[in-house]
């Protein structure tokens, strides 16, 4: 199965940077989808955020699979892929007073590596770039 992964250094605590991974409605604000509206579709057991919860960001739903704070966090995208089997690791580890955030994701269909080298890239810098940066007000805090 293709699989692609990347890793970018934030500035912010891997606990910071988490919270954005946990928290559904952060999901847009960190992606920069203005339009975008994401919510926690089904709660996960025990934490509300933790494995089994799913998250709605239309029109993907994307399931949580592994729920490890503020070191593991992975998920599986559900219902309409555009990619097959989709599935997402991101590792946290801290480094130099912030985190080194792992991107990884594999998955099947026609040009499956070439969309996960670039939405690995894509999400660990975005994911990377706003948690040095959040202000009080995100849905992460
Ligand atoms: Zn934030």
């Amino acid at each position: 199965m293709p699989s692609a992964s990347a890793t970018v250094f934030s500035p912010a605590s891997p606990e910071a940077v988490f919270r954005h991974l946990a928290v559904a409605e952060a999901w847009p604000v960190w992606m920069r989808l203005s339009v975008a509206r994401a919510r926690r579709a089904t709660a996960g057991t025990p934490d509300p955020n933790g494995v089994g919860a799913v998250r709605a960001i239309f029109p993907v739903k994307e399931k949580v699979v592994a729920y490890e704070p503020s070191t593991h966090y992975a998920y599986v995208m559900i219902g309409f892929t555009p990619i097959r089997n989709y599935r997402a690791d991101v590792r946290l580890t801290p480094k130099n007073g912030g985190t080194e955030i792992e991107y990884a994701a594999s998955g099947e269909g026609p040009g499956a590596g070439a969309v996960l080298r670039f939405a690995t890239r894509t999400l660990a810098k975005l994911l990377a770039g706003h948690a040095s940066r959040c202000k009080p007000g995100c849905p992460a805090h």
